[in-house]
């Protein structure tokens, strides 16, 4: 079994079904959710919107190959509905990023891991942070702690209550 983290973004439609429903077939398709964070609110990095984005970090135990869990979240992004645009930066329903996977470096036509912007974004540090604070990033290797101590992000990233 490997940990991997993900981190779950949208900024339309019902976010708090389409959140659970992702988890759900998640569980189903990748592996266990041993970590998730808080859900965060976070403004849009990269593009103006008025649709805040929510963002959640989980950590998962999977048998899965990178390649297969990059297969099975872009199945899940196809039937949450999903539209891939042209834009690199847009509105979306579901975007499931694959930050870490163990602490393995993975670069091919479809993958890089590390995500390669997880440094650059608050909106994916805090979250992460939150369950996974002492893990050391395989190419800088510094923690998250460390990471987001140097992040310049200022966009705003706050948790919010969602029981
Ligand atoms: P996006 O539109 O931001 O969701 O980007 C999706 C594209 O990024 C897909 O074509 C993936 O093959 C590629 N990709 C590369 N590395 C990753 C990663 N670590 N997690 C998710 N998608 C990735």
């Amino acid at each position: 079994m490997i940990k991997l983290y993900l981190l779950l973004g949208g900024n339309l439609g019902n976010k708090q079904q389409v959140f659970a429903e992702a988890r759900t077939r998640l569980e189903e398709q990748v592996g266990i959710i041993s970590a998730q964070s808080a859900i965060y609110e976070t403004e849009p990095w990269g593009f103006e919107s008025e649709d805040l984005f929510w963002n959640q970090a989980l950590e998962l135990k999977t048998t899965l190959s990178p390649e297969g869990v990059l297969k099975q979240t872009q199945l899940i992004e196809l039937e949450l509905g999903r539209i891939r645009k042209e834009k690199q930066y847009d509105s979306r329903i579901i975007d499931i990023d694959i930050l870490f996977f163990g602490d393995q470096i993975i670069k091919t036509a479809n993958l890089t891991v590390p995500h390669p912007r997880i440094q650059e974004r608050k909106f994916a540090l805090v979250p992460l942070y939150e369950i996974a604070a002492d893990f050391i990033h395989p190419i800088f290797r510094k923690s998250l702690r460390e990471l987001l101590d140097e992040c310049p992000d200022q966009l705003k990233v706050r948790p919010i209550d969602i029981s």
